[in-house]
């Protein structure tokens, strides 16, 4: 059985312990690879190895680590087909997607911020016959980026090609759900020349090596995407040692359709929103909110669609919905079913698993599933599910909707369909959340700030955003 092994020093190298873990295939159900149980021993190497190559990774030229990050991102869009493959193995998820989404938006965001530090400009403050201020942006040093598994590289090259670009050496960790690509990455990292120690990528469990990662005195930044909970339990541990901190975390996005909205742009964006990934993106529209006037018809025509979604093997080009990530997940997910039933919802369609022929019977397949008759302060409506699940509820004005719509302890995403321009400023202006898509979704400028309020993170990724966080800001101010 393949080894995956971590990258510390510019070296694949076992575990210190010696113990895997094993690692599932989604579309099958079985191990097909193993995957190093790291802990606070490794964490430490690889603190040693980043604190060698950090005075020489910090004070290397811009253009010089500008064109090993941009090698990095040419290196993965080189290896397009094993990423691609990897990376539906490891999650799940069609390669369709895998191939139309995840590895093209990696290689994008090491090439986004591997140029856009040839651009990037720090502050300077003029005072009128008194003097100067100009802002130095330095690198932090060492830190840590934690990763979840529904989108495995493209998320994880969110956070270290900032972290990379703006002068840090990274110890990072995926999910130990979908690894895969990340070691892959390693590869690409030797041949892009990327210096000894700047990269090291740690593989095992978020309660032991995460954890370590987070606790560790000479990391001096944490940028995480996971869970809400996981969220607040680093927030609980890294604050009292004063470590800057970057949560993404949950979600339970509203989508709100008015009746004057363009009906087929909106029911074809909506398939998506409501299931791309099986669901599985922190940005899907769960909560979907429809005018009453359009009630009737959005419910017909969208029950329809869903019904005639294709839930095959992650292989097959044909599939719009492959396998969740895990037994666990898929189980999570059917008990939030059961309890939208026990709520008093009833399901239009899905709610159950999907059992596939032959090497793909055990796999974790979900039917997409939709919900009515649920009020909005329930608890299916509240939590996250994570899954390829949604509930449909009417409304009758703004004033209505934007109360569900604010409802949960969540703020990350909102979409809006409406050809009314003014309504359309002002429910944006009023959505409690850091991302509002009015008549689109998921479509992303990587300049733009991404996160959320509330429950929904800490910070901001994305453009500069990222960079200003991945440095520490230090104000020199010279008298005339
Ligand atoms: P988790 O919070 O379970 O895990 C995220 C990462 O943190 C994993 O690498 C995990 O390791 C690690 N981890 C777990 N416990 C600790 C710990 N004590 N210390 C340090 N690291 C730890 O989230 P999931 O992987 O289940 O991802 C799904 C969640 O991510 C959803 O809530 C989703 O909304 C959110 N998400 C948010 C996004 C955003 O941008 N706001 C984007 C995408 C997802 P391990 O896997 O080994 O447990």
């Amino acid at each position: 059985m393949e080894k995956l092994l971590n990258f510390i020093n510019g070296e694949y190298c076992e575990p210190i312990n010696g113990k895997f873990i094993d690692n599932y295939e989604p579309a099958t159900g079985k191990v097909y690879s193993l995957i190093p149980d790291s802990d606070a021993n490794d964490v430490e190497k690889a603190v040693e190895a980043a604190e060698k190559a950090f005075p020489v990774w910090s004070s290397m030229s811009i253009e010089e680590r500008s064109a090993i990050l941009v090698r990095l991102s040419e290196g993965i869009e080189r290896r397009m087909d094993e990423f691609v493959a990897a990376e539906s193995k490891d999650n799940g998820k069609p390669v369709t997607l895998a191939a139309h989404v995840d590895i093209p938006r990696a290689v994008s965001n090491f090439h986004f911020f591997a140029t856009a530090i040839l651009h990037y400009a720090s502050e300077s403050h003029y005072m009128e016959g008194v003097g100067v201020n100009y802002t130095l942006r330095k690198p932090i040093g060492i830190v840590g980026c934690i990763s979840p598994w529904n989108l495995p590289l493209y998320l994880f090259s969110w956070k270290i090609a900032p972290a990379l670009a703006a002068g840090n050496c990274v110890i990072a960790k995926p999910s130990e759900i979908t690894p895969y690509t990340a070691y892959l990455l390693g590869k690409v990292a030797q041949e892009a020349g990327m210096p000894a120690g700047v990269l090291n990528i740690l593989h095992g469990l978020g309660g032991s090596v995460g954890d370590a990662i987070v606790k560790h005195p000479k990391i001096k930044a944490i940028s995480f995407t996971g869970g809400t909970k996981t969220g607040e339990y680093i927030a609980r541990t890294a604050a009292p040692m004063f470590k800057k901190l970057s949560l993404e975390l949950g979600g339970k996005n509203p989508n709100i359709i008015f009746a004057d909205c363009d009906f087929d742009e909106m029911l074809k964006t909506t398939m998506r929103s409501s299931f791309a990934n099986q669901g599985q993106i922190c940005l899907c529209g769960s909560r979907i909110f429809v005018e009453r006037s359009l009630y009737a018809k959005f419910k017909e025509a969208f029950v329809e669609k869903v019904s005639r979604s294709i839930v095959s093997n992650p292989k097959d080009p044909k599939a719009n919905l492959g396998a969740v990530v895990s037994k666990p997940h898929m189980e999570k997910v059917l008990s939030y079913v059961e309890l939208a039933k026990e709520e008093g919802g009833t399901v239009l369609t899905g709610g159950e698993r999907v059992i596939l022929d032959g090497e793909y019977k055990e796999g974790y397949y979900l039917r997409p599933t939709v919900i009515e008759g649920l009020d909005y302060t329930c608890r299916t409506n509240q939590e996250e599910i994570f899954g390829p699940v949604v509930t449909i509820t009417p409304f009758d004005t703004e004033e209505e909707v934007l109360k569900m719509a604010n409802s949960t302890q969540y703020g990350l995403a909102a979409t809006l369909w409406t050809s009314d321009l003014q309504r359309a400023h002002r429910m944006a202006d009023q959505l409690h959340s850091g991302i509002v898509w009015i008549n689109a979704w998921l479509v992303r400028d990587l300049r733009t700030p991404f996160g959320g309020v509330k429950a929904s993170g800490v910070g901001r990724e994305g453009g500069w955003e990222a960079l200003r966080f991945f440095t520490e800001p230090k104000n020199v101010f010279i008298k005339y």
